[in-house]
This record gives structure tokens, C-alpha cells and sequence, in this order.
């Protein structure tokens, strides 16, 4: 990874359930700086080594903005803080997945108690100097508005190339950063997201402190509940339809997107883009997980 990765990410056509599809390829852009994290951190990826000493974040311990903050630190040289609730026993003596990976970047991790935790978030926003940064969990924060805008413009350059009228475009959502910014800055398309992380309600609060939300975004929910990062069969299973299809998504958000909208058909009328968000390397973690549930 060295911040010039080659852009724009291509688009395939993508053939699924008899369906015609196009993706777009951000999960290539680079290995551990993938997908939307890439998209997110590009504008902190132009900054001048010199601008920060320090950056610090917080949030889960397999969380795929971790691995990426930690790989845009050690290209700059930059120290990595990160706050995080006490990690289980084994993931501290057998360290796996975005978090092993991490560790091995340089990420100096702050182990706080769960009651603790809030209030030690709350002091890092009252502690950080001039040379310092906090990227808020996720990486939702205003910052990422710049390197989604050139998504923006690639898509467009994309459908004008392509002679599309009207254009659907899909990615997942956890914090809604990604799908928001999207969503404002291509105000003529029909942005679809879902939320992964929590409900919609959840979702709306979260795009909510970004700004208004713009009437082409569009949350779609799945009939079935199903909680953050955890295993079911039936995600596990379009996972790997999509695998044999042609592409490798992530088990967590790719798998619940894509899981919903084939429930959501009358929503794909016309073309239909999804953007690959990336998060490859924590499909071995969650793989892991089904083994030990007896999914697989
Ligand atoms: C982080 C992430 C998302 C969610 O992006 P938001 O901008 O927080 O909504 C979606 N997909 C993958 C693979 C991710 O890693």
C-alpha cells in the first residue's frame, strides 16, 4: 500500500440468480486499506506524514476500519491508539484475523472494562492535542466525504460511459457513512442501503448526526433479525452462492446486503451497481465462527 493505489476500482457485470448485476470492485483497491475504509481514510491518506503525530480510535477488537487506521498509520509513520473493551482471553493468547493483523501494523491497544468504556471514549475526545486525531468509530466522521466524492464522480463517469438513464446503487451500512455521502453526492440515483450494525432507527440516528438525509436514500430491511457479526445459516449461504457466482464478499456486510435485497426485487428495476465495501480479510474470523457453531 502506498496511497496510490490505482483508481477508479473497476466495474464487472456480475450474473447472480439470473439476474444481471454490476459490481464495483473497491475490494481490490488494496489489501488491508480495502473497499470503503480506503474511500474513507483518503483524505487523511493525502495529509503530509508531517501533519499528525498521533492518531486514536476505538471500537470492536475485529472491527475492518481498525486494520485499515492501523495500515494508513504505519504508512505515515504515524502512532496508532486504539481503545477497545477487554478482549476475550483466547484472542489475546491466539490473536486472529483484522485484530492480529493490527497488532502486527504497530496498533497500541487500551484495554478499558465494559463500564468503563463510554467514559474512557468521552475523555479522548477532551484529550487530543494539535498533532493529534480522533477518527470516531467506524470512521464516521465528515472527513470521509472527500475520498467518497471521487467514488461519486468514478460512478458517474462509469454510467455516462455506459449510457444509463437511471441508475440503482447498493452498499451496506454500518455507521451509514459511506451510503450517506453517497447518497449526497449523486442526488439523481437511487442509493439502497441496509443497516448491518443495528435497526433502522438506529441507522437514521446515526446518518442523522452527518446531516439531513436526502430523499434518494433509500433503507431497506430484511425480514429475518439478525444481530451484528454473528452467524446464520442463511447469510452463510448466499455468501457462498455469490463465491460460485464470481465474487468473494465479506460475510458480515456484503453477505446481509445482498441477503436483503434479494428480498426487495421491485427495487431493481433498471441497472443496478453495487459497490464492493471491502472487509475480505475478516472473513476468516467469521468462518471460524460458523466451524464452531456446526455450520459448516
Ligand atoms: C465498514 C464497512 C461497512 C460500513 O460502512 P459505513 O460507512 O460505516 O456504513 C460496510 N461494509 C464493509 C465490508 C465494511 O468494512
Amino acid at each position: 500500500m502506498d496511497g496510490t493505489a490505482a483508481l477508479p476500482a473497476p466495474v464487472e457485470r456480475f450474473m447472480f440468480r439470473g439476474r444481471e448485476f454490476f459490481v464495483k470492485r473497491d475490494e481490490l483497491i488494496d489489501p488491508l486499506l480495502s473497499g470503503n475504509k480506503y474511500r474513507k481514510l483518503y483524505s487523511l491518506m493525502q495529509m503530509p506524514a508531517e501533519r499528525y503525530r498521533r492518531l486514536t480510535s476505538y471500537g470492536g477488537t475485529q472491527s475492518n476500519a481498525m486494520l485499515s487506521i492501523a495500515a494508513l498509520c504505519r504508512q505515515k509513520g504515524w502512532q496508532f491508539h486504539y481503545t477497545a473493551k477487554a478482549l476475550p482471553g483466547r484472542l489475546k493468547e491466539h490473536p486472529t484475523g483484522n485484530f492480529k493483523l493490527a497488532i502486527e501494523l504497530g496498533m497500541q491497544l487500551h484495554e478499558v472494562s465494559p463500564e468503563r468504556y463510554h467514559q474512557a471514549i468521552s475523555d479522548l475526545q477532551d484529550s487530543q492535542e494539535e498533532s493529534e486525531l480522533l477518527v470516531p468509530q467506524g470512521g464516521a466522521d465528515p472527513l470521509a466525504a472527500r475520498g467518497i466524492n471521487i467514488l461519486a464522480e468514478e460512478i458517474t463517469s462509469w454510467q455516462r460511459q455506459m449510457g444509463m438513464a437511471s441508475l440503482n446503487v447498493v452498499t451496506p451500512s454500518g455507521t451509514g457513512t459511506t451510503a450517506y455521502y453517497l447518497a449526497c453526492a449523486l442526488p439523481d440515483l437511487n442509493i439502497l442501503t441496509t443497516p448491518v450494525v443495528g435497526d433502522s432507527d438506529y441507522l437514521h440516528l446515526q446518518m442523522r448526526a452527518l446531516g439531513d438525509i436526502p430523499d434518494n436514500l433509500c433503507i431497506i430491511e430484511s425480514s429475518k433479525k439478525q444481530h451484528f457479526a454473528k452467524p446464520y445459516p442463511e447469510l452463510l449461504s448466499i455468501w457462498r452462492e455469490l463465491k460460485a457466482a464470481g465474487i468473494a464478499f465479506d460475510l458480515i456486510y456484503g453477505a446481509k446486503m445482498w441477503h436483503t435485497l434479494m428480498q426487495h426485487p421491485a427495487l431493481l428495476e433498471g441497472p443496478t451497481l453495487y459497490i464492493h465495501s471491502g472487509g475480505l480479510i475478516g472473513n476468516e474470523t467469521m468462518l471460524n465462527r460458523y466451524f464452531h457453531k456446526g455450520l459448516i
